[in-house]
């Protein structure tokens, strides 16, 4: 555990990191049913953080039946409103008190920069946990004004009521495990629905350290259930008979599985799934902001981010200025591990990962790809890859068509009437996308062609909570964030009175 001894590391983070971390159920905290842990990573360093327990199908089964419990028999059921809301507001106090720690935690499992997990991941997850608080008292039904044809002269009484779904199972990725966690919890509890969730297994601690705070801010048992674990626990959540709903962040590969496993008792299913964003730049966009908005748009987390804009579109006439820039300017970015105050760049999340992308800046740089910057691992320890900016490649090059996920941009000309758009919707995926221009007329034209489900101008990664965020094609089904995320976590119940 060399790196948590040599840096900066809280007392409590090292306190919660020197026992086996236990799964979460029906409000306590236990071992595995077979007794197993797994060791989670330090992707700096590639060595043992800790054990975690081994959630397994067994596990899974018991968060179920606790949360099916609670849902049907209470108290969280019959608990009102409000009750709900001061419990969920309180975990956003809990959170941002203790927001340093989580960013540690968070910089240690994932390798993500500590200052951002705090200040960007924690202090975000606060947010929506307070978000979603003030929506638990604002879910309505309405009255309807029926006609009811085939009852003429009858005087009728029409209303709907939303209603939770029932028991929720939540499967988050590595890449913002905290944050993803949030994003599906805090609308799934407002609306008054139980649930488990199942974190990666590269990236458990946060969601341990999460539980400790639904477990202190006072949430009923069973209602909140973490079962950390391998695919294998992920697929018996998705298959199991008295799950009603599966709220899946991930690749779209295991997304597809997903939608198979549910098939057994048509339980409901929403997916953000993967990307190959695309970030235009014309050649009257603001020079310098485009630049660096771009460095961003497919450099932030690593590149492990499902929108990232990694599809680089630069108008011919600025192409080779703008390219060197992005390349200059990402050759500057300061590598090293995340607890490193200085460090802007972290490791990838795991040896897999370093493996998959370094094997794409391979195929890339084979195809016939030149790196303006970077092409390769980064050192010798640690999971880093070198940010890479690719030039000279194809439409058919698979470091254009698949989603990589690491710090590698492909970026080629455009004509200004080359019809860009068909280029940039020419994917499998439709999460984001960017545009940036001081043509106003032609920001919000090119913005209603792109296929994708969130659309920046002159900005990227431009999130709020408010805002609804979802992918078009095989980037997903439904929409997180915002109003749109109380329709996932509730049904509509008509009722007819006959007067
Ligand atoms: P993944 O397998 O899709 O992992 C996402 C979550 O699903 C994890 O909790 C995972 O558990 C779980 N899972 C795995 N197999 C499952 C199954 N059969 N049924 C139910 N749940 C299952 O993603 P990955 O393998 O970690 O990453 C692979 C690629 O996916 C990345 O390179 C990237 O391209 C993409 N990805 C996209 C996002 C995104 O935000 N859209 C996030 C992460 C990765 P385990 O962790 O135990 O496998
Ligand atoms: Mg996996």
């Amino acid at each position: 555990m060399t790196v948590v001894a040599e840096q900066s590391v809280s007392a409590r983070v090292r306190e919660f990191l020197a026992g086996t971390k236990l799964l979460y159920i029906d409000g306590e905290f236990v071992d595995a049913s077979s007794g197993r842990t797994f060791v989670t990573y330090d992707p700096a360093t590639g060595e043992r953080l800790t054990d975690v327990a081994h959630g397994e199908a067994a596990d899974i089964d018991r968060a179920v039946r606790a949360a099916r419990r609670a849902f049907d028999e209470g108290p969280w059921a019959s608990m009102k409103p409000n009750e709900r809301e001061r419990l969920i507001w309180r975990v956003g106090d809990l959170l941002t008190e203790r927001a340093a720690e989580f960013g540690q935690l968070e910089a240690l499992d994932n390798g993500k920069s500590a200052a951002i997990a705090s200040a960007v991941d924690t202090a975000w997850a606060a947010d929506v946990f307070r978000y979603y608080a003030g929506w638990a008292t604002k879910i309505e039904g309405s009255t309807v004004n029926v006609s009811m044809p085939f009852a003429p002269g009858g005087q009728f009484h029409a209303y709907t009521l939303r209603e939770p779904i029932g028991v929720c199972g939540l499967i988050v990725p590595w890449n913002f495990p905290l944050l993803m966690a949030s994003w599906k919890l805090a609308p799934a509890l407002a609306a008054g629905n139980t649930v488990i969730l199942k974190p990666a297994e590269q990236t458990p601690l946060t969601a341990l350290l999460l539980a400790e705070i639904f477990e202190e801010a006072g949430f009923p048992p069973g209602v909140v259930n973490v079962v950390p674990g391998f695919g294998d626990a992920g697929a018996a959540l998705s298959a199991h008979d008295d799950v009603d709903k599966i709220a899946f962040t991930g690749s779209t590969e295991v997304g597809k599985k997903i939608v198979d496993a549910a098939k057994g008792n048509l339980k409901k299913v929403t997916l953000e799934l993967g990307g190959k964003s695309p970030n235009i730049v014309f050649a009257d966009a603001d020079f310098d902001v485009a630049v660096q908005g771009s460095l961003n748009a497919w450099l932030f987390n690593h590149g492990q981010c499902c929108v990232a804009g990694t599809r680089l579109y630069v108008e011919n006439s600025i192409f080779e200025r703008f390219t060197e820039a992005v390349a200059e300017a990402a050759s500057r970015v300061k590598i090293g591990p995340g607890l490193d105050p200085t460090t802007e760049l972290g490791p990838l999340v795991s040896q897999e990962q370093l493996d998959r992308v370094t094997g794409y800046l391979r195929d890339g740089l084979a195809d016939g790809a030149r790196a303006l910057t970077g092409g390769k691992r980064w050192g010798e320890t640690g999971y880093f890859v070198e940010p890479t900016v690719l030039v000279d490649v194809e439409p058919e090059f698979s470091v254009v068509r698949e989603e990589i996920f690491g710090p590698v941009v492909a970026a080629m000309p455009f004509d200004a009437d080359d019809g860009i758009v068909t280029a940039a919707n020419d994917s499998i995926y439709g999460l984001a996308a960017g545009i940036w221009t001081r043509d106003i007329s032609k920001a919000h034209r090119t913005a209603r062609l792109l296929k994708a489900g969130s659309v920046w101008i002159n900005q990227y990664n431009g999130f709020d909570t408010a805002m609804p965020f979802g992918g078009y094609k095989q980037s997903g089904w439904g929409r997180e964030l915002g109003a749109a995320a109380i329709d996932l976590y509730t049904q509509t119940k008509a009722v007819n009175v006959a007067l």
